[in-house]
């Protein structure tokens, strides 16, 4: 379809529509997909959608387990090939990068030099942009918070048009309300974000098994003072005086000096994994060999299996390079896979440290209860930070992967809304890049009054004709089911 050519409309040819899956393959929408790899033709959209009044969502590496970056009643603009690294100060380690670079663009631009980005999720693939609107949290987030608060500046398309620098001094308001705005608010252009400097290629990992979750929120109160990095991984099929056992990885960077084979094990062909297993097997086939496991039983087998493993290796330390630790799932092409031909979805809830351990008693029994039991359980520490849509707590989330098949598609979603009024009874919160089942209702409930009404201002501020929506948009804030 070509639009008809006026003096004031740009003449821009739609592209056929194409499926937009949500990363875990719950959900898409049959979209036109523009692919910009420029300002003036980001822009160019822009101004486009507000005359044409075209419906506009933005999607970097379409890593968001949901519908965030899909969009069923109109265009989406996928920016990564808008991806240059621009700028690399190695006295400052202050990158600058177009808002479709990845995460993955990031550290393999910066290990040989000896820095990493402060904050990473647990695949690389996400854009900075993505990372931004969502405003993403690493392992680390108890000690150095979320992605946002390591962006020196950024360079912004508002959806009306204008491009305005923002930093925590210049345009404030906007700089911490799109960071976290999940896309609603505006395009982010160009970002200067921080790198962090390291002292070798490779961390030290103190493995240790934890029992139930008396000893698992033990650990980490302890530890946390002295890690770089925890993250515990769940079994969530144990039960009784078991509930909550599993694996913490406490990790350490290493100090200035500490390391004899620094900078060389920060080489990048140090840090990729192989690409086959035993030096046989593509590791791009295993998830045919996973998929045999991946139903409740083969589940709840594997999971047994790494506590086991976990108590045999328990305390023993070991060194891992950075890539191998942060992104083991990626170095596992396509595991995601193994749910097919059913799909997945990720629920995750931060609650305050107070009610923590109570809610997420209270949620693993309910799964067990209700016959529906996450297949994979990480749990992290976190704090709260400044941006406006914040999903963060001073406390700790849980972070679900559920499998959805054709039969249990109804009940899930209904586990997931009981799952819901224990969070809100906890003071708990949600997030947008993990969500599938949200409800206007529950996101009122749990965000600051205060905080909604900026959002809807600023909303009405710099996108007054709207343009900008996603699938995830319209179902958290314009459905009031
Ligand atoms: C295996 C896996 C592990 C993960 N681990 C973590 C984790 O540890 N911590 C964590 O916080 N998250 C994690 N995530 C979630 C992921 O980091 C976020 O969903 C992130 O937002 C994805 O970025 P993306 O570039 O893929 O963006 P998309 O998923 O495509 O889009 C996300 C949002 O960003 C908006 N957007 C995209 N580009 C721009 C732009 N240039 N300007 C403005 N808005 C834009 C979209 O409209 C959408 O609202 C994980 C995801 C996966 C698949």
């Amino acid at each position: 379809m070509v639009t008809k050519k006026t003096k004031s409309i740009p003449s821009i040819k739609v592209p056929h529509k194409e499926k937009v899956e949500a990363w875990g393959m719950s959900s898409f929408s049959m979209s036109p997909v523009f692919r910009p790899e420029t300002e003036e033709e980001i822009k160019e959209l822009f101004i486009w959608a507000n005359q044409t009044g075209t419906k506009v969502a933005l999607r970097g590496g379409g890593c968001s387990y949901g519908d965030a970056s899909s969009n069923n009643d109109g265009i989406v603009l996928d920016l990564t090939r808008f991806n240059k690294v621009l700028d690399f100060n190695l006295k400052t380690g202050v990158m600058t990068v177009q808002s479709g670079a990845r995460i993955k663009d990031l550290w393999e631009t910066g290990i040989e030099n000896g820095f990493w980005p402060p904050v990473v999720s647990g695949t690389m693939m996400p854009t900075l942009g993505g990372a931004l609107s969502m405003n993403i949290h690493g392992k680390n987030n108890f000690k150095v918070g979320t992605i946002g608060e390591h962006i020196k500046e950024f360079t912004f398309l508002t959806a009306k048009g204008d491009i305005l620098v923002c930093s925590p001094k210049k345009n404030s308001d906007l700089f911490y309300s799109a960071i976290s705005g999940f896309g609603m608010l505006g395009c982010f252009l160009t970002v200067q974000i921080k790198m962090k400097p390291i002292y070798s290629g490779k961390m030290k990992i103190d493995p240790v098994y934890v029992r139930n979750f008396d000893e698992l929120f033990e650990y980490f109160e302890e530890h946390y003072k002295t890690a770089d990095y925890l993250v515990g991984w769940i079994d969530a099929f144990a039960s009784g005086k078991a509930l909550g056992r599993g694996q913490i990885h406490k990790a350490t960077n290493l100090k200035k000096g500490e390391d004899p084979d620094f900078p060389g094990n920060c080489l990048l062909e140090r840090q990729h994994l192989p690409t086959r297993l035993f030096y046989l097997i593509p590791k791009k086939w295993m998830w045919i060999l996973m998929r045999p496991f991946s139903f409740n039983f083969g589940m709840r087998m594997i999971n047994l299996a790494k506590c086991i493993a976990s108590i045999l290796v328990n305390n023993k330390t070991y060194y891992q390079g950075h890539a191998e630790y942060a992104f083991l799932l990626d170095y596992v092409p396509n595991w995601k896979f193994v749910y097919k031909p059913g799909a997945m979805i990720q629920y995750q809830v931060f609650i305050p440290k107070e009610n923590a351990k109570q809610a997420f008693r209270e949620i693993f029994t309910k799964c067990q209860d209700r016959g529906i039991v996450n297949y994979l359980s990480v749990f992290k520490k976190h704090k709260p930070d400044p941006f406006l849509l914040t999903h963060a707590v001073d406390g700790f989330s849980m972070a679900m992967d559920f499998p959805v098949t054709k039969r249990n598609r109804e009940k899930l979603w209904s586990l997931c809304y009981e799952l819901d009024e224990i969070v809100l009874k906890h003071k708990g919160r949600f997030y947008f890049a993990k969500d599938s089942t949200l409800r206007k209702r529950v996101m009122e409930s749990y965000f600051p009054k205060d905080n909604l009404k900026k959002f809807y201002t600023l909303k009405k501020k710099y996108d007054p004709k709207g343009i900008l929506q996603t699938d995830l948009y319209k179902r958290v804030f314009l459905q009031s089911v």
